[in-house]
């Protein structure tokens, strides 16, 4: 099975995505783990994309699309894969589709976790604190939240029309939202 988990920056993709993959067996993708990784061990790509991200914009769907299709082809992977962060934009939905397409996949799942702005706002000031990550202050946050509702929301019609989507309330508790996917994903397993 291979699942999507969609929603703003803070809504608690990461903290769900884990929890996820150590239940359900799964990996995580995180375009944004693997992009900061980049950027971290100062590689060329890193230096490229580090003032993009650190101002809340998106970086391009071909740097986000090689990545992704480097764990798409590997067979270890194979249909079981959440993808955390990607897609963002609609030609990304769209790529993705053809490359699970290519490697004989699909998408099983999109998990919407919706939050409001001042949710997003909260949880990032506090995650600041923590992972000291360059794009948390309250300005980036919060025009990483329009980035989203202006690039990333289509993307939601987009799955819909597919009847992949099943929206789940990211402003309940983490242990909620744990029971509420693990229901969504059994239910699916059937
Ligand atoms: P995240 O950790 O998912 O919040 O991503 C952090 C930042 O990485 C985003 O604000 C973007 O700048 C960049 N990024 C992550 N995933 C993507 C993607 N799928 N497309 C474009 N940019 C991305």
């Amino acid at each position: 099975m291979n699942i999507v988990i969609f929603g703003p920056p803070g809504a608690g993709k990461g903290t769900q995505s884990k929890f996820i993959v150590n239940k359900f067996n799964l990996y995580q993708l995180s375009t944004g783990d693997l992009l900061r990784n980049e950027i971290k061990n100062k590689t060329k790509l890193g230096s490229e994309i580090s003032s993009i991200i650190n101002s809340g914009e998106l970086v391009s769907d071909e740097i986000v699309g090689d990545l992704i299709e480097k764990f798409v082809s590997n067979s270890n992977y194979k249909n079981q894969i959440i993808f955390d962060g990607y897609p963002r934009t609609l030609i990304q939905a769209k790529n993705l589709d053809d490359l699970l397409k290519k490697y004989k996949q699909k998408i099983d799942i999109v998990l919407k976790l919706s939050v409001s702005l001042e949710t997003v706002k909260k949880r990032i000031l506090e995650r600041q604190t923590q992972e000291k990550r360059a794009d948390d202050s309250e300005a980036i946050a919060i025009k990483r939240y329009k980035t989203y509702e202006n690039s990333s929301e289509p993307v939601i019609d987009y799955y819909k029309q597919s009847n992949l989507v099943k929206v789940v309330n990211g402003e309940a508790a983490i242990s909620e939202i744990n029971s509420e996917i693990s229901g969504i994903i059994d239910a699916m397993k059937g």
